[in-house]
């Protein structure tokens, strides 16, 4: 646990985030692949969705509702893919897992921001896996603003 990043996450790496309980934190991913992409991470450094007592699990039920309302009031989402994959800390000998999931919203018509259109390429298809991240900075940083200013914190 003392070599986790998620439980060692620095000024910089929180510079993103959109929201948090006493249990999740919601971020704006660094990967905006999906405009509006987040990552929702357990504040206890937890290993799996198996191992959330049953206060966590009703506490991840109310997040899920507030991310996905906020993507699809603010961004007209279709629909929100999540997944909890953790793939990555099994490339080690030692795996430590720390429970996190990602929300892509994907979307029947283009986003708009500041002018910019943004097409989801796949809808209606599996997420593209190693997809360009396709946001402009400065999209990224109104992008943050205006679903910072919807979750209220
Ligand atoms: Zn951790």
């Amino acid at each position: 646990m003392n070599n986790c990043s998620w439980c060692n996450l620095t000024d910089e790496d929180r510079k993103y985030l959109l929201y948090e309980n006493q249990y999740w934190s919601v971020y704006l991913a660094d990967e905006q692949d999906y405009v509006g992409r987040c990552i929702v991470v357990s504040r206890r450094h937890c290993a799996s969705l198996a191992e959330l007592d049953s206060t966590e699990w009703e506490s991840l039920r109310t997040v899920i509702q507030m991310v996905e309302g906020c993507l699809k009031e603010v961004l007209g989402a279709d629909v929100c893919n999540w997944s909890c994959l953790m793939n990555d800390f099994y490339k080690t000998s030692e795996p430590d897992p720390h429970l996190h999931m990602h929300c892509r919203p994907r979307f029947g018509k283009p986003v708009i921001i500041n002018g910019n259109e943004y097409t989801d390429e796949e809808f209606g298809h599996h997420y593209a896996p190693r997809k360009k991240t396709q946001l402009q900075d400065a999209d990224r940083e109104s992008l943050f603003a205006i679903l910072k200013q919807r979750f209220g914190t």
